[in-house]
């Protein structure tokens, strides 16, 4: 059996602006139902689109980062169509000549056209509440870009590793929040398959509300229409509804199906005309993007992919991480602190790294206590916490909590001593070459004064103390 799939996917992704995209409605999340419009979002007789042109320099800013070419000239259009979500009757968005297009992104080594980008404003949302039908139209008029990719991607797992990445993206440039719950992000996948040579046709999958769904409902559609061309029946173009809880698509009811838009030029907007200048200077305002950020983490820190991705893709952690490099730091150290160390309290105390109090200055004298010797990654570990919990240097911390080394040497002699005594066995087989039992020794002596050896100097006293016999 000769399979081909085909999949394309459209993203909706909502721009981080305060207002809306034709009026000073607020964008704010959460607020009492249609509490947020006003006679231009509600569409009233009379009533004019001015242009929100940050929305335009964030569209911009994503086209960008997706490699896309910016089109000077660009026009919106309207799309008709006639659903309670829109009180207009109509939907701007942008049709025949979109802001952006021709770009690309690499998944995997594969890379992915970028068909379009273009603008357009959201519609209501629409409430089922038993029998009754409850329409807000706070989102009406919120500000969108819609992501086209080209029919390049082969299996639900590369969509998901597509969405996955695309997400990072905009919330790396700070163009989109990417909550899906919220509806910051949208995706549509569609999918054809030919099998044996027979060609189905396009389907559409709607109602996806992770990135995981999209993922499961691309796979279940793929067998699907397998099965069917292989049965000898017709796959025909249509639109499915993807159904959580069954794990199954489903036919949309027939009224919500795909009409005829009539698009034609919005009259009430001039075309969108971006000079060439006001493109590189965004351009010119683009961070280095993360996948050439892990490329040169990968290359010049000598960080694992998987180090170096975590790091990356983070722009405010990548920074931080960056800082602790600069100021001495070894960077295995530092990102192996960061991973392992800062994230997961970042995570128990539900807090971005812009909210860390510990800042790369305190953080960096801690850790250089511990490549010099003087103070164990363990302790550093509980110190770190310390430092968070009560905004205090490492110094501070280890004066507060009476964490005073034992660099004493003749304290330490008679502590290894004792290990010693304890341990003939290994202290022979250490003799006899395992030098590899240096590291159960250290741990003897670490348990013996509750990690507070100076760990450089008991180490050179255990080397000197074992192989002096
Ligand atoms: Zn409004």
């Amino acid at each position: 059996m000769n399979v081909k799939v085909k999949i394309g996917v459209e993203v909706h992704a909502q721009l981080k602006t305060r207002t809306k995209l034709f009026c000073s409605c607020s964008t704010e999340y959460g607020a009492i139902p249609n509490s947020q419009v006003c006679p231009v979002c509600l569409g009233m007789p009379g009533t004019l689109p001015v242009l929100n042109k940050q929305a335009v320099k964030l569209a911009i800013k994503a086209a960008l980062a997706l490699n896309c070419r910016i089109n000077e000239f660009s026009l919106f259009a309207r799309k008709n169509y006639f659903y309670p979500d829109l009180p207009k009757g109509y939907q701007i968005t942008q049709y025949q000549y979109p802001l952006a297009a021709n770009g690309w992104v690499d998944i995997d080594g594969h890379r992915i056209r970028i068909r379009r980008v273009h603008l357009e404003e959201d519609a209501g949302k629409i409430i089922h509440m038993g029998d009754r039908i409850l329409i807000d139209y706070n989102r009406c008029g919120i500000p969108l870009i819609e992501i086209v990719t080209e029919p390049d991607l082969t299996s639900g797992e590369q969509a998901y590793k597509y969405l996955v990445y695309l997400r990072q993206l905009l919330r790396y440039i700070d163009v989109c929040g990417g909550d899906m719950e919220k509806g910051e992000l949208r995706c549509e996948p569609n999918i054809s398959v030919e099998v044996d040579g027979l060609k189905g046709e396009r389907v559409e999958i709607k109602n996806l509300n992770s990135i995981r769904a999209v993922e499961k409902a691309i796979n279940y559609e793929i067998e699907r229409q397998i099965a069917t061309l292989r049965a000898g029946r017709k796959v025909e173009m249509t639109t499915l509804l993807w159904n959580e809880s069954t794990g199954k698509t489903e036919p949309m009811r027939v009224k919500e199906e795909e009409a005829d838009y009539r698009y034609f030029p919005e009259p009430d907007l001039p075309p969108l005309i971006v000079k060439p200048e006001e493109i590189a200077m965004i351009r010119a305002e683009l961070p280095e993007l993360p996948q050439n950020k892990l490329e040169r983490f990968v290359k010049t820190y000598k960080l694992s992919d998987r180090d170096a991705r975590i790091l990356a893709f983070n722009l405010p952690l990548s920074e931080y991480y960056e800082k602790l490099v600069k100021l001495g730091v070894s960077p295995h150290r530092a990102s192996s602190f960061i991973i392992s160390e800062v994230l997961a309290l970042l995570k128990r105390e539900k807090k971005s790294i812009e909210e860390l109090n510990v800042s790369p200055e305190a953080l960096a004298e801690l850790l250089k206590l511990v490549e010099a010797g003087d103070l164990t990654l363990n302790i550093a570990k509980t110190v770190f916490v310390k430092m968070e919990e009560h905004n205090l240097s490492a110094r501070e911390v280890l004066e507060r909590e009476g964490i005073v080394q034992i660099r004493e040497t003749d304290k330490l002699k008679e502590i290894i001593m004792e290990v010693m005594r304890e341990n003939p066995k290994e202290v022979a087989r250490y003799r006899a070459g395992e030098k590899k039992l240096i590291t159960f020794f250290m741990g003897q002596v670490m348990r013996k004064t509750r990690g507070q050896a100076n760990p450089h100097i008991a180490r050179q006293l255990l080397v000197e103390m074992l192989e002096g016999g």
